[in-house]
């Protein structure tokens, strides 16, 4: 799980991949969010591949994306095959178990086809989130700038500071078949953490809140997604006691509700797809050369800093071979539906909101997530020390990404 930060050894509550497929406009249009931490690179391919041909689609138009909950597993092909082939301690994922997982989810999908219901409105519902999320970034009582909020946090000082640049609201997406609902999607940008890393696999506090929706609402299919949230936790609100997965819990269920409450719907008239194509670059400072890399997945003493540096490799030889990340768009006017890379920090999340000021615009994070972190250049100037590892892009990011996120936007 993670990545190899701890090896599952019970199943707290099960994970799940939820989404919906989008036909009449070309060719379908998915959407796919996974109870997992992370899929990356080649991995990311194999599982749109898979649904795309599923479906009958191209895997560019499988938007998917991760909750990035910790105790779930990471995917990563050529970093896992890279620690097989060094013989490492250190392990990421079960390839086997991968293909057979993403054969399973495209199998469902297929099937879902036969299903397939009308959609004449599009509904748009925002509520704001009490007390759930905060940015890792604080000013101290010092006035010095710290970024060592995480998602729970002990320190009673740190939970006392600032809350920080965060989102505040929960966004949720309908669909509907004139006044029946069919499929609500929300979306709040806050790792979904409460605790991790003691072996219970679990879908976390965003998993209860989304149960506990589709039980109020038994006829309508609700989904959940994770909105940009590298720099933001729960941690101002958590102080790691396990009683707090149902309190957070609790606060995003309401927020769900109230969202669902302030819906407001609009005729479907078009719909488009956009893809724009985006690329980083691969983390050039010390510790991150190919060289550096290698030796550390060889010689690192710890089995999870083989691991980082196996991602790490798997994203440059990326990089190196020139495939770009996609940064899909669904785009129904007044309503948009955005899937944005890795660990993009929430400023990204709030810039798409700004390109599209008279649009609901609901941005999901955890795309492709190969880059690890995805900070803007503050972040970089003030030594964030998040960036010390689980980063593998350059600064210079932040212009990329807003440039990407507005080619994409653009309607
Ligand atoms: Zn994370």
């Amino acid at each position: 799980m993670g990545g190899g930060i701890v090896p599952a050894r019970e199943i707290v509550d099960p994970l799940f991949a939820h989404g919906f497929i989008l036909q009449g406009i070309g060719k379908p249009v998915a959407f796919v969010a996974l109870d997992w931490c992370e899929v990356r690179n080649g991995a990311y391919e194999l599982f749109r591949d898979k649904f795309a041909k599923a479906v009958g689609t191209d895997p560019v138009r499988v938007m998917l994306c991760c909750l990035h909950q910790h105790d779930a597993p990471i995917a990563d092909l050529e970093a896992q095959q890279l620690l097989e082939k060094h013989r490492a301690k250190g392990a990421i994922c079960d390839i086997p178990f991968l293909e057979k997982t993403a054969s399973h989810v495209a199998d469902d999908a297929e099937d879902a086809l036969k299903d397939a219901k009308v959609v004449t409105h599009v509904g748009t519902g925002e509520a704001k989130v009490e007390k759930v999320a905060s940015n890792r970034r604080y000013t101290d009582a010092n006035g010095r700038v710290q970024y060592n909020r995480v998602s729970a946090t002990r320190d009673p000082k740190i939970r006392d500071a600032e809350e920080g640049t965060i989102d505040a609201f929960l966004k949720t997406l309908s669909f509907w078949n004139g006044d029946t609902p069919l499929l609500g999607l929300s979306a709040y940008a806050t790792h979904p953490m409460s605790y991790y890393g003691k072996g219970g696999v679990s879908a976390d506090f965003v998993g209860m809140a989304r149960r506990r929706r589709q039980a109020d609402t038994p006829k309508v299919f609700q989904m959940y997604a994770s909105g940009c949230s590298g720099n933001v936790t729960a941690g101002k609100y958590n102080d790691g006691d396990p009683a707090n997965r149902a309190v957070l819990a609790d606060r995003m269920h309401a927020a769900m509700a109230a969202a669902w409450k302030a819906t407001k719907k609009t005729p479907v008239k078009e719909v488009a797809f956009r893809s724009v194509r985006l690329s980083l670059e691969a983390r050039s400072s010390t510790g991150f050369s190919e060289e550096e890399l290698t030796k550390r997945l060889k010689d690192d003493p710890k089995p999870f800093g083989q691991c980082l540096a196996a991602l790490g490799l798997s994203w440059k030889k990326r990089v190196d071979a020139g495939r770009p990340i996609d940064l899909p768009v669904l785009d129904f006017g007044g309503a948009v539906l955005a899937v944005l890379p890795a660990e993009s920090y929430v400023e990204f999340q709030l810039a798409a909101q700004e390109q599209r000021p008279e649009s609901f615009v609901l941005v999901a994070g955890y795309g492709e997530c190969g880059p690890g972190y995805i900070p803007i250049e503050r972040a970089w100037k003030e030594n964030d020390g998040n960036l010390a590892d689980w980063c593998w892009v350059n600064p210079g990011s932040e212009k990329r990404m807003t440039d990407a996120i507005g080619k994409a936007l653009k309607n």
